[in-house]
Formats: structure tokens, C-alpha cells, sequence
């Protein structure tokens, strides 16, 4: 990959720690190579981990196959939403209109699988060749006992967050009609997709505490929990870039205040859970709340001491999707003894970039939606040690010889919660200090 200079229209998405902001949330440069994905894509990742609803994607085969059990969420139940069902339209659908294809796709997914929610994204060539999406969808309710919700996101339309936001439109437009009946005492979880079990990590956390989680937004959730999601008293948004829009929609129509909470790395963990208790107003659950993560923190003390000494004074690059992840991982770093040297995301808002400028130093660099020909300029540029991404920045890492750390949809096991900051310092550790760098030829 050469050395690439940055392109003009692409710099003011580029700035440094220290209390400056960059521009960020709009569409990526054309041309740019944005590491986004598109809006249909954006809208499935929310959606898909809901384990009992069928995915009917109009559109080509390749819309299905590229988002085809993308999430790596897991379920406690059904498999069956780790499958895609394609209109898999073609020139002629194209040239004569796929609407009736896409009866014929839902005709068949009921009479095969009997579904109780189908939602069906319309994607670039639909929106391009006009098929009313919508309409389909409400015969389909007409004719069948079910659900059947259009999904509008054509992968043109906007950028990733758009999608993230017709997903949200989508939930809405399933849980509207459901009434709030007074006095439960509950919460639901808003972006988290349960990888590598982490919701079951969190809802054994607030168990103990004694705060019963509703429903879950998006893993490991069904349709019967998500039409409870009405009746709880409050909204935790982990995954603030995907699920704030949703929180206000509910906050307005339901009345239910949300606020935003992190469960990655121990301080943020910790501060998660007694303000959660906090929210609820309820002495004994602060107290509880308050018993429990000093016990976690005490236990967790020596093994972060053990690991330390082979973690000082690395540096890291982090470039993930949302800006909560980001700001997470800067203070999991900073507990660690490590430095920060670039921070990006995907899809981070003004107020994330105003908070990481704050805890970052003057000296690291800060990029929304980023490319691999800059990550590539600044990696080498700030003498990282290591990537955390997702996977799309593996083989970049990978290339430059880098240690890595997938903190994305493809891991396999949970850095969530108090067990997540074992398995993240184990796993950074073991990463940073592998052999196999020294074959590597030099360093970048
Ligand atoms: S919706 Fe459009 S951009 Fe997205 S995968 Fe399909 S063709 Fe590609």
C-alpha cells in the first residue's frame, strides 16, 4: 500500500487529542475508501440477532450473502436468524419489478417455517427500481397471523448509521402497539448483541444486584421479550451509535428515560452498574450495586498486577465501530499502563470526539471514518504496537506486523463485564508478546 498523503476533503475528519473535536458524523468522502459498511448492512447488523425473526433480503443474492450470519451474536434458543432468505432478484425482476417475487419469497417462508416476524430490507436495486416494499409487507400481514416489518434501507441512501437508525424504525413500528402497564421494576438492555454470551454475563451482574432485565436490544432477544420491552422502567444504552435514536423514541412514546452506560474494561464496568442503581432510585440496590463491584474490583487487583509489567508503556491504536467502544478502551489502555497513540471510529457522534480529545494526549491522533491508507500512514507514523478493530482491519495489522485485538463481531470469546478484562488483558498480552513479531523482518 503506498504512503499515501491524505486527501484534501478528508482532513477536518482528522485531528488530535487535547480537547479539539474533528467533523464527523456525515457521509464518507467518495472515493475515500470509508472502512463503513452500507445502510442495509448497518440495519442488519441491529436487527439480526433477534433469534425467532426471518430476514427476507429483496435484492440480489450478494446483499444476502455479504451479511450472512454476520453478527457472531449467540442465542439461547432458536438458530435460525443466523440465516439469510434472498428474493435474489435478477435482470428481468429488474427490468419488470420484484414485488411480486418478494409475495411469493414471504408466501413461501410461512408456509416452510411458520415465522411470527419477518422483516424484509429493501436494498440498493430496490430502491432504484421503485418495488413497493412496504405494501407487500402489509398484505402479507393481512393474509398471514404475523408480523411483517419493512426494513427501508437501501445501501446508497446514507451511511452506516442511517442504517443503524431505519433498524431502530423498524423495532419501533414492532413494539408501537404494545400498552406500558405501571409499577414494574425492570430494565432493557439497548445495543448489546450478545457476543460471545456477553448479555449473559451482564444480566447475571444485575441479577445478583437484584434488577431484572425486560428485554434486550438486540441479542439473544425474541419477539415475545422484545413486546415486553414497554413495561420497563428504564433504558441502558451500551451501544450508544446504533440505539440512542430508539432510546428517544421510547423515552417519547413510553415515557421510559434511558441512560448510556459501557460494560467494557473494570472502571467503566463498575461505574455502569452503580449507576444503573442510581437511575432506579432504590437504596438497597445502590448499596447491593456498591458491595458488588468492590468485591469484582478486589479479586480482579492481582491479576491485573501480574499482567502489567509485559503491557507498559505499548502503544495502541484503537479503530472500532461506535464511540462508546473507544472511549472504553482508552481508559481500559490507560489501566493497563499503555498508551493510546490513534483512536477512530466508524460512526462516533460530536460528544464521543469531545470526551476522547479529553482523555487522550495532545500528541495522538483522532479519525472519523478513517481508510486503510490512513490507518496505514498514522500506524506507522506513531510506532503502534497494536490494532484493535474489527475485521476488516486484521489483514491491515496483520500486513504491517502488528498485533491485533478483534473487538468486533467476529471474537469468540466475551470482554465484557469483569471476565471480559481478564480475557482482553490476556489476550492483548499474549498478542503484543508473541514470537512470531520478531520474524516479521523489522519493525513497520
Ligand atoms: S444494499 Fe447496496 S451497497 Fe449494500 S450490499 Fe446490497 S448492493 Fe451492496
Amino acid at each position: 500500500m503506498p504512503h499515501t498523503d491524505i486527501l484534501t476533503e478528508r482532513k477536518n475528519f482528522i485531528g488530535q487529542g487535547g480537547g479539539k473535536t474533528v467533523c464527523c458524523d456525515r457521509d464518507s468522502v467518495s472515493g475515500a475508501v470509508s472502512q463503513r459498511a452500507c445502510v442495509y448492512c448497518g440495519a442488519r447488523v441491529v436487527l439480526n440477532p433477534i433469534t425467532d425473526a426471518y430476514h427476507i433480503i429483496h435484492g440480489p443474492i450478494g446483499c444476502s450473502s455479504y451479511t450472512w450470519d454476520i453478527r457472531g451474536s449467540l442465542s439461547s434458543d432458536d438458530e435460525l436468524y443466523r440465516n439469510s432468505f434472498s428474493t435474489d432478484l435478477s435482470e428481468q425482476d429488474i427490468v419488470f419489478g420484484g414485488a411480486e417475487k418478494l409475495t411469493r419469497a414471504i408466501d413461501e417462508v410461512v408456509a416452510k417455517h411458520h415465522p411470527r416476524l419477518i422483516f424484509v430490507y429493501a436494498t440498493c436495486i430496490v430502491g432504484v427500481i421503485g418495488d413497493d416494499v412496504e405494501a407487500v409487507c402489509r398484505q402479507a400481514e393481512q393474509k398471514y397471523p404475523l408480523r411483517c416489518i419493512p426494513v427501508k434501507s437501501p445501501g446508497f441512501s446514507g451511511n452506516k448509521s442511517y442504517g443503524y437508525r431505519m433498524a431502530c424504525e423498524a423495532l419501533m413500528a414492532l413494539i408501537r402497539p404494545a400498552p406500558r402497564p405501571a409499577g414494574r421494576l425492570g430494565v432493557n438492555l439497548l445495543g448489546d448483541f450478545n457476543l460471545a454470551g456477553e448479555i449473559w454475563i451482564i444480566r447475571h451482574y444485575l441479577e445478583i444486584i437484584g434488577i431484572p432485565i425486560i428485554s434486550t436490544f438486540t441479542g439473544d432477544a425474541n419477539y415475545d421479550t422484545l413486546m415486553q420491552s414497554p413495561q420497563a422502567r428504564l433504558n441502558l444504552v451500551q451501544c450508544a451509535g446504533s440505539m440512542t435514536y430508539l432510546a428517544g423514541q421510547m423515552e417519547e412514546e413510553f415515557g421510559i428515560p434511558f441512560i448510556k452506560i459501557s460494560f467494557f474494561g473494570r472502571e467503566d464496568t463498575s461505574a455502569s452498574l452503580i449507576r444503573i442503581a442510581q437511575a432506579l432510585g432504590d437504596s438497597g440496590l445502590i448499596a447491593r450495586a456498591r458491595a458488588f463491584t468492590q468485591e469484582q474490583e478486589a479479586r480482579l487487583l492481582p491479576f491485573e498486577q501480574a499482567w502489567r509489567e509485559g503491557l507498559a508503556h505499548k502503544k495502541a491504536a484503537i479503530y472500532v465501530g461506535g464511540g462508546f467502544k473507544a472511549i472504553s478502551l482508552i481508559r481500559q489502555f490507560n489501566a493497563m499502563g499503555m498508551e493510546t497513540v490513534i483512536v477512530g471510529t466508524q460512526t462516533g457522534k460530536a460528544e464521543d470526539y469531545e470526551l476522547i480529545s479529553q482523555l487522550v494526549g495532545p500528541d495522538t491522533v483522532i479519525l472519523d471514518d478513517a481508510n486503510p491508507a490512513e490507518l496505514e500512514r498514522f500506524l506507522k507514523e506513531k510506532g503502534a504496537d497494536l490494532l484493535v478493530g474489527g475485521v476488516k482491519e486484521r489483514p491491515l495489522a496483520y500486513k504491517l506486523g502488528l498485533a491485533f485485538c478483534d473487538h468486533n463481531h467476529e471474537r469468540r470469546h466475551a470482554l465484557a463485564g469483569y471476565e471480559g478484562v481478564r480475557n482482553f488483558t490476556r489476550e492483548i498480552n499474549l498478542s503484543l508478546n508473541s514470537p512470531v513479531w520478531s520474524y516479521m523482518g523489522g519493525s513497520i
